[in-house]
Parts: C-alpha cells; structure tokens; sequence
C-alpha cells in the first residue's frame, strides 16, 4: 500500500522522492509506504483548492450544507471500515475508534452543515441609512493535524471551515497518513467540487511550506507547544489567521465529598482513553487528603483489570502508542518519575502477553501507570508525557489546589468532582483552562466550543464559536440620502 496526495478529487500516482514505512503500532509490522508531497505537489494542491473555492463560495449555506450532512452519512455508513483502518493506524482499541473516532467527525459534518444555511451577518439601521455585515470565507485554509485522533481532527477543521465556504488542504501526521484520504474520499462522493479538500502527505516540511505558502489564507493545528510556537511565528510574517490546539497538564480535582465510584472512573478515562495520548487529559489527579487512601485503593485495583491487547479484539481496553520512540519516551518520564522520588504504584512495564495470552511483545504496549507520593515540581507533575501516566497529588483546602492547579503554562482542561454545586461552579470558575467539566472528564460534545487558555491555543474548535475564526467580517454602510460634502 503506498499512501499519497489527494488532490483536485483524486488520489495521485505520487513520486518516491522522499517517503517512508507506515508501521502498525500494535505489531511494528509495515502498513504501507508514505510519499512526502513535493513542492510541486503542493503548489498543484493549492490551484485545485482555488478552483473549488471560486465554485464553492458562490453556493448557497443550504447547498453547502446538504454536501457536508451527505458526507456525514457516507461515514456513518462506512463506520465498521474506516473505523478498522484508524485502528491499525492509531494502534487504539476499536472499540473506541467505532464509539467515538468516526461517530465524532461525523457530528462535526452533520452539525457545521446544518448550521452553514444560518451563516449570517447583522443590519443596522443609521441615520438616513443602513449598514449591514456579512460572514465572508478567507479562501484556501490549512489544516494540520496531530496522529492521536486523526479523522476527527481533520474533519472537526474541515466542517467549520466548508461550511463557512472556504476549501481546505490537510496534511495528516506523517504517522498516520490513512483516514484524512477516507474523509477526502467522502467528500467527492458527497458532491464537493474536486479539490475542495485536498490531502498532502508529510512531515513538519510540508506543514511549513503550507504556513509560508502565500496563497493560503488560514492555518489550523492540532499539535504540540513547541510546533503552535512555530507555526504562529511562520504565520505572522504574512499575519495569517491561526487557530491552535496544543497540549497540556491538565488538573482533575476531586473533592472529599465526590461520588467515589464516578471519580475513581473520571479519572481513568482522563488518563487511560487511547493509551493516554489525549491532549486534554486530565494527567494532575489532586484528591483530598479525607478520601486518600480509598481512592487510590480503588483507583488501583480498577485499573490492574484494564484490558490491555490486540487493538482490533473488541474487547481490548487498551491498545498500542503510535511508535516504538513514543512508546521510549513515555517509558523515560517513567524512569525520571521513580528517580524523583514519586512511587510507582502500578503499571509503567512493558507487557509480554495480552489479556487473552496472546504474545503482544512485538507491538508498543505498556501497562497503565499510576504515581503516587508525587510534588508539584516533578518533571512526570509538570510536562505533557502524552501515555498512560497518572499522578496523584493529595491536598487539604480549596484556596491551595486552585493555586497549584493553575502553577502551568498549560491551560487546555480542567475537571472538578464534587456534589457541592456552589463549590463545583465557584472552583472551574477560579481555573485557568478553556475547556472544563463539573463530575465528568473529557467529554467534548461538538455544541461547547473546544480550546485553550495560556500555551494551550488560540481559538476555538467546535460550536458556534467556530464560525468566526473560518470568516472575515465585512461592514457594508449604505446611503438612503445624499453624499453631504464640505467641498
Ligand atoms: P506535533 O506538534 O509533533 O505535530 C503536529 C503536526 O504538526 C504534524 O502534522 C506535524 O507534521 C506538523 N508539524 C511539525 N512541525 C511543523 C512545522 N514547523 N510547521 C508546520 N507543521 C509542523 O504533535 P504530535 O506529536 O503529532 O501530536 C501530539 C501533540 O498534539 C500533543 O502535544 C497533544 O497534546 C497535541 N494535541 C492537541 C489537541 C487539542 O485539540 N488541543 C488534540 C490532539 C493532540
């Protein structure tokens, strides 16, 4: 298999100048072959994405609408197969692929295309006069994405930015070049004009010849702080429009008077979800002092019973991390974790045989860990690990975990568990995150807008709020009298 570039509706033949293996994350077996886009390639994207945005712009929100609900459907109804491709791709549980990955790009489509026949501007009655403003596309957007959720990151910027009337150019992950295709795929079928989404194939040279590309009005990332920095700095030479989804170390709090059972699951899914590769993970697990002891005796019996496995068996709980250096990483930060003085609790090793007695050696497993006797100044308390690696911090007052949940750069997510409703809402108020939940974690219906605060992003994805960051406003003053003039 030989994964290429998608362009004015087609995939492309592509050249093997520079290109690379495709691995399954769950058996370091190859996938298939990846050829980086060239320049040419790029440029060639770029006049088939400015072909479509002079048809696309001209069609009504409803027809651009119907086009995004018949690409929703067309997923929906490939479900088992695209679901099975992020699966080998990703290396996480298919169950998780066919329950969320899939089922959230297609929410993304249905909602943004239901929404792109109420795009519209305001009137204002003047003096002797109206004005009035329009929602206008900024043209061709990028799209660059992270390998953690592949095809909801590239639809959850696709249907904003289609719905709003611009085209797209997405380029993939370099490690996980699959299901950005089976989207481009879906739109074609849908009705889109050919190279209203194009796909380019690559690694971070690609993504910043997009960013300097001058015909390219708008960049969109999901990825990491140190990449948000560059691609802000490329895009300010030409001041581009950004939207960033960065990284982060969120908080999860959990107050003495929380429902144990509810917390202790909360903060599995915030640390365990796809082998702990979410950004919005809730990695800080700060309890009160009262419940300690039992939350983490419950914390810990429950996660040694985690289904770590074969990432296609549908009962896997657990699959693969996306590579062997990711799986060296995550494994340093362990090591760094345990020489800090932090106590592994469980988990943190490498397993030989799955939860059936397969032999998973060959894949990038590691089982769930769990610190505890942690500080605030840890390296494993401070830095996005990106794995399945909790710590737990203990704590005695409210004023204290405010203050220490908020000492980081970070500002992506926070969660709070108790039933005191003042507490809950008086707490997530008090935090510096742009995404919160009160018991529940990691939750992202497309209706809330989804972002970051400080070194977390710019922007937003999702939600109405959208809609503004895929348009430019346009004042337009219009005069019912005569031009009164001094001259
Ligand atoms: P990454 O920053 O290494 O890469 C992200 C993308 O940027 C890739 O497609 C990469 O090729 C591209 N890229 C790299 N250098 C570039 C450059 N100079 N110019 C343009 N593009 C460039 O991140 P990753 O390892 O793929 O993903 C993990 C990171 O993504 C984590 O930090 C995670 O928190 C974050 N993430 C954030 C969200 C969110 O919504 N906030 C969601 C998922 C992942």
């Amino acid at each position: 298999m030989v994964y290429t570039q998608f362009i004015n509706g087609e995939v492309t033949k592509g050249s093997k100048g520079n290109s690379w293996v495709n691995y399954n994350p769950a058996n370091n077996a190859p996938l298939g072959e990846i050829y980086q886009a060239t320049d040419d390639e790029i440029d060639a994207a770029v006049n088939s994405s400015e072909k479509a945005f002079q048809i696309w712009k001209t069609k009504t929100g409803a027809e651009r609408g119907r086009v995004l609900i018949n690409a929703a459907n067309i997923l929906r109804s490939k479900l088992q197969q695209i679901a099975l491709l992020e699966t080998q791709d990703v290396g996480k549980p298919i169950a998780e692929s066919l329950a969320v990955d899939i089922s959230s790009a297609a929410d993304a489509l249905e909602y943004f295309g239901g929404m792109a026949a109420g795009i519209h501007g305001e009137f204002f009655d003047l003096k002797n006069a109206f004005g009035y403003t329009r929602r206008e596309p900024l043209g061709i957007c990028a799209g660059i994405g992270a390998w953690n959720y592949p095809i909801q990151i590239a639809a959850w910027k696709a249907a904003p930015a289609l719905a709003c009337g611009n085209s797209m150019i997405f380029k993939p992950s370099e490690l996980t070049p699959v299901t950005a295709l089976e989207l481009a795929k879906a739109f074609m079928e849908a009705g889109a004009p050919a190279g209203l989404f194009n796909v380019v194939q690559g690694d971070g040279k690609v993504g910043a010849r997009l960013v300097d590309h001058p015909r390219i009005a708008k960049v969109s990332l999901t990825g990491s702080v140190a990449t948000g920095k560059k691609i802000f700095a490329g895009a300010a030479s030409q001041l581009k429009q950004v939207t960033l989804e960065l990284g982060g170390k969120s908080p999860l709090i959990i107050f003495d008077d929380a429902d144990l059972q509810n917390a202790v699951s909360a903060a599995m899914l915030a640390n365990f979800y796809t082998q702990g590769e979410v950004c919005s993970n809730g990695t800080r697990v700060f309890v009160q002092r009262k419940i300690f002891d039992s939350f983490l005796k419950q914390l810990k019996e429950r996660t040694e019973k985690i289904r770590i496995g074969d990432p296609t068996d549908p009962d896997t709980q657990m699959g693969a991390v996306i590579s062997k250096a990711h799986l060296e990483k995550i494994i340093r930060f362990i090591d760094s974790g345990k020489s800090s003085g932090a106590r592994l609790l469980t988990g943190g090793i490498k397993p030989e045989k799955d939860f059936k007695g397969k032999d998973i050696s060959s894949g990038n497993f590691l089982s769930p860990a769990i610190f505890t006797d942690c500080n605030d100044s840890m390296e494993i308390c401070k830095e996005e690990i990106f794995g399945p690696v909790l710590s737990i911090l203990s704590f005695d007052s409210e004023e204290e975990v405010i203050d220490r949940a908020n000492d980081t750069p970070f500002g992506l997510s926070a969660g709070v568990f108790t039933n005191d409703i003042k507490r809950g809402h008086r707490v997530i108020h008090q935090l510096q995150a742009g995404t919160c939940w009160i018991n529940n974690y990691n939750i992202t219906p497309i209706e809330l807008p989804f972002g970051g605060y400080k070194q977390s992003g710019q922007g937003r994805e999702n939600s109405l709020a959208a809609i503004q960051h895929y348009t430019q406003l346009k004042s337009v003053y219009v005069e019912l009298g005569n031009v009164e003039s001094p001259y």
